[in-house]
């Protein structure tokens, strides 16, 4: 029982999401491989590059708060992160239908930084770390755009998957 005070629980949750983001930035290159749309592609490329930004924000809060974020893997992301594998599995190479998968994987994995991001920024919050909250909110920002860029991909996608087994029958 080591965490006992929002401050620990903050240090806890942040080192989840060092993880995290540390997980995602080695899944999104197989991403950009995996989708076959190419506006998809780009999309999983730019977030790639965000992600990387987001990393050195984590780092820079660490530095700010003097802890190391290092040495916890976030389990949960690593589980979000095997089913976006078996989309790969279970489809074939050069389908709309995997593409529609993918972006159905991707986000699950926004969603649930989002849910983490939430909680530190409120963690931060009370505790007036107000620096902390900055770098946290124009994460966050990035993490809701790329959702938002996700579902508009996800409208001409899916009835593409849907043209392609009609065309198929
Ligand atoms: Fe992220
Ligand atoms: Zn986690
Ligand atoms: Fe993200």
């Amino acid at each position: 029982m080591s965490v006992t005070n929002i401050e620990e629980l903050l240090v806890s949750e942040l080192k989840d999401l060092y993880s995290a983001e540390k997980q995602i930035t080695k899944a999104l290159p197989k991403l950009v491989k995996a989708a076959t749309s190419q506006e998809l592609k780009t999309a999983f490329q730019s977030h790639l590059e965000e992600t990387q930004g987001q990393v050195e924000r984590l780092e820079q809060i660490a530095e700010i708060l003097g802890k190391k974020l290092t040495g916890k893997t976030c389990e949960g992301m690593k589980g979000v992160l095997e089913e976006g594998d078996e989309v790969v599995e279970d489809t074939d190479k050069g389908t709309a239908v995997r593409d529609a998968g993918l972006i159905t994987a991707a986000q699950r994995v926004e969603h649930y930084e989002m849910a983490g991001y939430g909680g530190v920024i409120a963690y931060a919050k009370l505790l007036g770390l107000n620096d902390v909250v900055e770098l946290l909110e124009q994460t966050l920002e990035e993490e809701k755009a790329a959702d938002e860029k996700l579902t508009t991909l996800s409208e001409t996608i899916n009835q593409q998957a849907q043209d392609e087994f009609q065309q198929a029958a």
